[in-house]
């Protein structure tokens, strides 16, 4: 097949920068992808390193009953992911086993275990933040990242079910919070000049569920509170959101009962990179030889 007419997954497959599972969404990384992803992380972590901000990596699952403590069902269920597992006697299992032989629905007597799939990286952190009391005057910074789930099937393959997400966080006041969202509008660009991706910055909505989603998701927009820096991926698609900057108010702190010193609810906001999409991004810039990267992009990424 030739390169052109090939669809972009295709030709990351065939390079073997990507290998199909047989799952839309859900592939394993080849050694070049994960150069680049290292690359990532060592220039969002130049970017970022003013915050002197408390490193934290999560696993992909967290815990089932913090998750539906967050809120994330009312906004999300369609995206949100949970882990079953089997608890049955010897019968069950033989029963199960039947099942799977004869291509029977074998997964009805699964029952939720304690863990769920992380959907952000900033899902796990509030509930250790809200442990240990009043946040300090200067506020807290934080460096997340976590492989999350999204339960969105895609050809796409900037739209994955797994990929990995680092967030810098920010708990404090509403002026240091928003302060924080400013300076990486403004880091955001820089990085992406850095790595010489095309790209504008927008405002932008989360995919909320429902008639009532729609209410959420436009006021969303009008109060500004979520931006995204888009990159064209896909040829013919809209640009496609590889990082996105958030100002929550106080929706988290006082769900998770994170204050101030005088008493009041904390303001957060994060910027969370998609890894996958920015490696995606630049081998769609730059090809899928990283030796005929530009020399400065290679540069930056320290290949
Ligand atoms: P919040 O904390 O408010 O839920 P967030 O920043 O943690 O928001 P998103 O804005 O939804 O979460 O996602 C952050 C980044 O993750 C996006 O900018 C994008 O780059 C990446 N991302 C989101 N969905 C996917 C996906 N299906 N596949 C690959 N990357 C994704
Ligand atoms: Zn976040």
């Amino acid at each position: 097949m030739c390169d052109s007419c090939s669809s972009f997954l295709d030709r990351l497959f065939a390079r073997g920068v990507l290998h199909a599972t047989g799952v839309d969404g859900l592939y394993a990384r080849g050694e070049c992808f994960e150069k680049v992803i290292s690359g990532l992380d060592r220039v969002i972590s130049r970017h970022g390193a003013a915050h002197r901000a408390e490193i934290i990596r999560f696993p992909p699952g967290m815990s089932r009953a913090l998750f539906e403590q967050s809120g994330y069902m009312n906004s999300f269920p369609q995206l949100a992911g949970s882990i079953h597992g089997f608890v049955g006697d010897e019968r069950d299992h033989l029963a199960l086993l039947d099942k799977i032989h004869n291509g029977e629905t074998w997964t009805d007597r699964q029952v939720a275990t304690d863990v769920v799939l992380t959907p952000a990286a900033c899902y796990p952190l509030y509930p250790i933040v809200s442990k240990r009391g009043p946040v300090r005057a200067d506020g807290l910074y934080f460096d997340v990242q976590s492989y999350c789930f999204r339960h969105e099937p895609s050809k796409d393959p900037a739209r994955m079910q797994m990929f990995r997400m680092r967030e810098y966080v920010c708990v404090g006041t509403p002026d240091q919070v928003m302060a924080f969202r400013e300076q990486w509008l403004e880091k955001g660009r820089d990085f992406a000049r850095e790595l010489a991706l095309p790209h504008e910055v927008n405002v932008a909505n989360d995919p909320f569920f429902g008639r009532g989603g729609r209410v959420m998701a436009s006021s969303q927009r009008e109060l500004g509170l979520k931006f995204e820096l888009l990159v064209p991926i896909e040829s013919g698609d809209e640009p496609t959101a590889c990082v996105s900057f958030n100002y929550h108010q106080d929706h988290f702190a006082s769900m998770w009962g994170i204050e101030l010193a005088s008493g009041e609810a904390a303001h957060t906001a994060c910027v969370g990179f998609g890894m996958e999409r920015l490696a995606l991004a630049l081998f769609k810039h730059d090809g899928l030889d990283l030796d005929a990267w530009p020399s400065p992009v290679r540069a930056a990424l320290a290949l």
